[in-house]
């Protein structure tokens, strides 16, 4: 079965409810129309995300939040639960951003423990997996694909993954105007499927969309989204204009 393309907004540490409404109501008309060929989701900060769970209610635009607890509750100051999220309407989990990785110290053991309470509360994780530039450049970039994609997804079924999606995001890439070229992005989109398929048998790395992220703008999304094991994008600075991110979706599903 061909896979449909996923396409997530990260808004990072951007909008607070107010302009999230703003937002959700200037997008909202289009979403139906783009949704008929690619899934949608916005992740929001997670207080924003009751307002755009009231908006997006019945909506085709799924609701994602950036971050979680690995633990279900108890004395973690400053954490957000599984079941929190799940209380909201929350459907999408990013775990793993590279921000998360290099800003906030989280390792492959801790977004492994995040990765499972996602997924048994039933909700569909974003795992982001990216090598660094200096990675790249030392010829590293299998090596720590392999070992992102090994250890958080350890303990994790077939059925997990199929639900979720991985997201490839070099992080030389991010925010920076620097784009994967779209050779680049399937060499490394092909190496993950490689990848999963030696973890979980070759039938269910084929249904698992892998999506690209890493300066993904209007202009570029076709050339990347044609790549046939790229399966959507996952978008940080062009999905903060509602205009900029409706191009960006239009041009990356129609080509
Ligand atoms: C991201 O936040 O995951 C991202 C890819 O950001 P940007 O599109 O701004 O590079």
């Amino acid at each position: 079965m061909p896979r449909k393309p996923i396409i997530a907004a990260n808004w990072k540490m951007h909008k607070g409810p107010a302009e999230t409404r703003e937002f959700i109501e200037e997008f909202l008309p289009a979403a139906p129309e783009l949704s008929e060929a690619c899934e949608l989701a916005v992740a929001a900060p997670f207080v924003s995300l009751p307002a755009a769970a009231e908006l997006l209610a019945g909506s085709p635009v799924g609701l994602a939040a950036q971050n979680v607890s690995q633990h279900e509750k108890g004395a973690y100051t400053g954490e957000v639960s599984v079941s929190m999220l799940t209380e909201i309407g929350v459907r999408h989990v990013i775990v793993g951003h590279s921000e998360r990785r290099s800003i906030y110290g989280e390792g492959d053991e801790v977004l492994n423990a995040k990765l499972k309470k996602v997924r048994e509360a039933g909700l569909a994780a974003i795992f982001c997996i990216g090598e660094t530039l200096e990675e790249r450049e030392a010829g590293k970039l299998e090596e720590i694909l392999r070992r992102q994609l090994r250890e958080g997804l350890d303990g994790l079924a077939a059925a997990d993954l199929t639900a979720s999606v991985v997201a490839y995001e070099p992080v030389w890439a991010i925010g920076t105007g620097v784009t994967a070229t779209p050779v680049q992005a399937q060499e490394s989109h092909a190496f993950v499927r490689e990848v999963l398929a030696e973890l979980y048998g070759r039938e269910a790395a084929e249904g698992v969309r892998i999506q690209y992220g890493g300066s993904v703008k209007p202009d570029n999304a076709a050339e990347l989204m044609a790549q046939p094991d790229i399966d959507g994008a996952l978008v940080g600075g062009a999905s903060l204009e509602a205009a900029s991110f409706r191009k960006l979706i239009e041009n990356g599903v129609r080509g």
